[in-house]
Parts: structure tokens; C-alpha cells; sequence
């Protein structure tokens, strides 16, 4: 594994010079943060956020899950956050394929459909009004008052604000392939 062993190096670096071992659990900033896992999104960098400062939750899509769900609620509940962001993204591998195709092909390579939702998705700004909704629906996260979404342009590094996420809730997000209002 010579890329993490690289990077075992760079921690040694890093450890050597840490001096912010005495943050808090509990988010400075009280902010949880859904993001897109994808490599160009450097989360605390473009939201300007320091060790200690937030939750930063990411999987493919930034899609809010049942497992983010479980995640905004310890967040939340016992860790006291209050804010939530979404961060979606322009070239975004989850506009590249569909769901029934991929889950197609894996069940013809390995005999098996996987259970689960790929979650791909048409339109990103569709996407993030659909994970808005998602989390507004949540009987289970306590405040839902300041939830915020919006799509970063990997070529520009600049956040743009999606408005709305009043979408009626769907179990699976690319069904609402609309096209974008601006
Ligand atoms: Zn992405």
C-alpha cells in the first residue's frame, strides 16, 4: 500500500506540530455539514472551518440516507448542533449513470441485485431540493428550522444556493427529473 504509507508519513508531519488537542466534542460552530464524498469537494477549506468547528457527513451524492438521518440525530440530539448544510456539486458521477443499469449489470456479474438504492440522480438542483425534503420530513432530527442546500461548481470552487426543498418526498430522488427554474 505505498499511497498509505505515504500518508502515514504526512501524518507523523502533522502530529509533530498538532496543538488543538484540547477542542471540545460538541461542534464549535453547533453545524452539521451532508456532503458529496467526491475528491474535489474539500469541505472544511471552501466553508472556511477548523478542527472542531462541525460534523462533516459525506457518501456518494450526499445523499441524505437513513444513515445520515442516524447521523444528524446524534449530531443533533447529543452533540448539540443546530445548523444543517447540504453541498451537492456540478459534475457530480451520480448524473452519469442509472440506477436500474448499474444494479443490472452487478446482478449479471455476481448473480446477486443489491438491496439497496444507488440513489443516482438526474438534476442536481433537484437532488438537493429533494434531500431538503428529506430531512424536513424527519420526525426524528430535532431542528429542521435551518437547513440550507446548495450545488459547488468544481471549476469555479464557489457555493450557489439552491431555493426551495418544499418537493413532495419520494423514496427513490431521480424521480423528479424536472428541469432547473434558473
Ligand atoms: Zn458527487
Amino acid at each position: 500500500m505505498p499511497v498509505t504509507d505515504e500518508l502515514l508519513k504526512n501524518n507523523e508531519r502533522f502530529a509533530e506540530s498538532f496543538d488543538k488537542g484540547d477542542k471540545p466534542m460538541p461542534p464549535a460552530r453547533k453545524l452539521a455539514v451532508v456532503a458529496c464524498m467526491d475528491a474535489r469537494l474539500h469541505v472544511s477549506k471552501l466553508l472556511g472551518l477548523d478542527i472542531g468547528d462541525a460534523h462533516i457527513i459525506r457518501n456518494a451524492g450526499g445523499v441524505v440516507s437513513d444513515d445520515v438521518i442516524r447521523s444528524l440525530v446524534i449530531s443533533q440530539r447529543l452533540l448539540g448542533t443546530e445548523e444543517i448544510i447540504l453541498i451537492h456539486h456540478t459534475d457530480c458521477g451520480m448524473l452519469t449513470f442509472e440506477d436500474d443499469a448499474v444494479k443490472a449489470q452487478i446482478k449479471d456479474e455476481i448473480g446477486i441485485r443489491p438491496p439497496f438504492a444507488l440513489e443516482a440522480f438526474l438534476d442536481v438542483d433537484d437532488d438537493v431540493r429533494q434531500s431538503i425534503a428529506r430531512l424536513k420530513a424527519s420526525p426524528f432530527i430535532p431542528r429542521r428550522d435551518n437547513v440550507r442546500g446548495f450545488v459547488y461548481d468544481v471549476k469555479a470552487g464557489r457555493l450557489r444556493e439552491v431555493e426551495g426543498g418544499d418537493l413532495e418526498v419520494t423514496g427513490a430522488s431521480a424521480s423528479l427529473p424536472q428541469a432547473a427554474a434558473r
